[in-house]
């Protein structure tokens, strides 16, 4: 059955994607500024993209839009909730909604103190020197207090007025108990990691990698797992990222270390994750929310799953490993493979989040959460942030930093104004072992197929189920319909027990 849509659904429609079409002209130009812009261009790159971004601002918040919508929203009524059009007139809305609260005076501000406070906070790191930054996070904080205030008409939990831009629908009280949960079982079972008396020998993983063989690993490996050269891109830079500028064009980016194995491999596994999921979002959708990715969690989950899921796992390297000591005869070649495997799946805490193995990683999350959370609801003082810090450290990863810049200051985030993004991570963990786990029931023995260096059957999965539908769903609908189950951490403690129990000889 169809219902026959309004002229303003097409209007509306138009007007998305034409502001989207520019907007991927900003994506390009950002893709050419961390790659190959010479350093000399950054001034008038930084006009160029200031142009466009206020044209882009004007498009997305023209009052017409405000019409459109309305004429749109009484004519959905009678559409079921997950149906395409409906889905694409409440996802438009509530972005719509969220742009025009928000005075052009606040968002200005917001834009300008983040660039101060980005340079700031990188000088402020390297001489590991909060003194210098608090002045700078007091007012970042403020200003996002203000957004969530307004965001939120002054109701509820103003954290999830921040929250709900990166993760649409989600709640601090439901993040709350969830990372509740997971951190109760991690910390335990982190702690009987590290007590155990088998350690792999990492230092293997630290012997000459030359970058040109690494490169040509690496690409074979997004290659194999399903990632589109024809449609795509793998480039150097130094903060990795995947951009899709448009259907037919998604860029992935990595970087290489001559004497380590693992950033640049793992990293393009991520990054080539990232990138499935945007070349499996339906082109026909482009610049509409059904042609757009559901939230950053299920965006990371995508990432993870290819990562640690199948990049760490056994049946992967049963059908890689030969291939590394063919490729590193130098460095491996008379390396057993399990003593390769057990390296790639150390596990041990340490202080920076980017370097953070499969078990860790989330209790560092879970630290920040909980302090932007009191940042945001007033409990906790700016100038209070590095004592919190080190203490929720101490308490659930056992390790004291030895300064604010293995500490407090490792992240960019807050210095952007990222505040209510970094739970995305540990959801995009969850959602990966759990999307995982159902797809081993839909699929049968994946670390077989692997082994054969098959993966073909887990990405039509992936794309059959989450790709293709873009925003039609919220992620916590999307997971339970793909898994049958409500999200929860037991995927991801199973997953971690599997995996690191035999290895390191703990229940
Ligand atoms: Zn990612």
């Amino acid at each position: 059955m169809t219902t026959a849509l309004p002229p303003a659904y097409d209007e509306l429609l138009r007007r998305c994607r034409e502001t989207r079409l520019l907007a991927s002209c900003m994506s390009l130009l950002e893709w050419d500024e961390r790659t190959y812009m010479p350093p000399a261009g950054a001034g008038h790159r930084a006009e160029q993209l200031g142009q466009l971004a206020g044209m882009v601002h004007k498009m997305g918040t023209d009052p017409r839009i405000g019409e459109l919508l309305e004429a749109n929203r009484t004519a959905m009524r009678g559409l079921e909730a997950d149906a395409p059009a409906a889905v694409n007139v409440r996802e438009i809305g509530r972005g719509y909604d969220r742009a025009r609260k928000l005075p052009q005076e606040l968002v200005e501000e917001i834009a300008r103190t983040r660039a101060l406070a980005e340079s700031a906070w990188a000088a402020a790191r390297k001489a590991s020197d909060f003194a210098a930054f608090r002045p700078w996070l007091e007012k970042i904080v403020g200003l996002k207090r203000r957004e969530a205030e307004i965001v939120s008409d002054g109701k509820g939990d103003r954290y999830d007025a921040l929250l709900d831009e990166y993760e649409p629908g989600e709640t601090s009280a439901e993040l709350t108990r969830l990372f509740a949960g997971l951190r109760d079982e991690l910390v335990p079972l982190v702690a009987a990691i590290q007590g155990a008396a088998r350690r792999p020998d990492v230092a293997l993983l630290e012997r000459d990698y030359p970058v040109e063989t690494q490169e040509s690993f690496g690409r074979a490996a997004a290659a194999a797992i399903g990632f589109d050269f024809n449609a795509g891109r793998l480039d150097v830079t130094t903060h990795p990222f995947c951009d899709r500028i448009g259907p037919g064009d998604t860029r992935i980016t990595t970087r290489f270390d001559p004497r380590h194995f693992n950033a640049a491999l793992f990293g393009i596994l991520h990054e080539a994750g990232h990138g499935l999921y945007e070349q499996g979002l339906p082109g026909a959708h482009f610049g509409a929310p059904l042609g757009t990715f559901v939230s950053m969690g299920i965006h990371e989950s995508q990432s993870r799953l290819w990562e640690n899921l199948v990049g760490r796992s056994r049946g992967f390297w049963r059908a890689f490993y030969p291939k590394a000591q063919a490729a590193f005869p130098a460095a491996l070649g008379n390396t057993p493979e399990e003593a390769f495997y057990f390296a790639i799946n150390d596990v041990r805490p340490s202080f920076i989040r980017v370097e953070a193995d499969e078990a860790t990683y989330n209790l560092h999350i879970i630290v920040r959460f909980e302090l932007e959370r009191a940042l945001i609801g007033g409990e906790l003082a700016p100038a209070d942030v590095p004592g919190a810090w080190n203490e929720k450290f101490r308490k659930y990863l056992g390790l004291t930093p030895p300064n604010d810049a293995s500490g407090c200051l490792q992240d960019v985030h807050w210095s952007g104004g990222l505040i209510g993004y970094f739970p995305t991570y540990t959801l995009g963990n969850l959602y990966a072992s759990q999307l995982f786990a159902a797809a081993r029931r839909d699929l049968g023995d994946l670390d077989a197929a692997f082994a054969r260096g098959e993966f073909g059957a887990l990405k039509e999965w992936l794309a059959e189920k989450i790709h293709r539908h873009g925003m039609r769903w919220r992620a916590q609908e999307l997971v339970q319909r793909v898994t049958g189950e409500p999200r929860s951490h037991r995927a991801l403690i199973d997953h971690l027990r599997a995996r690191f129990g035999p290895l390191y000889g703990v229940a």
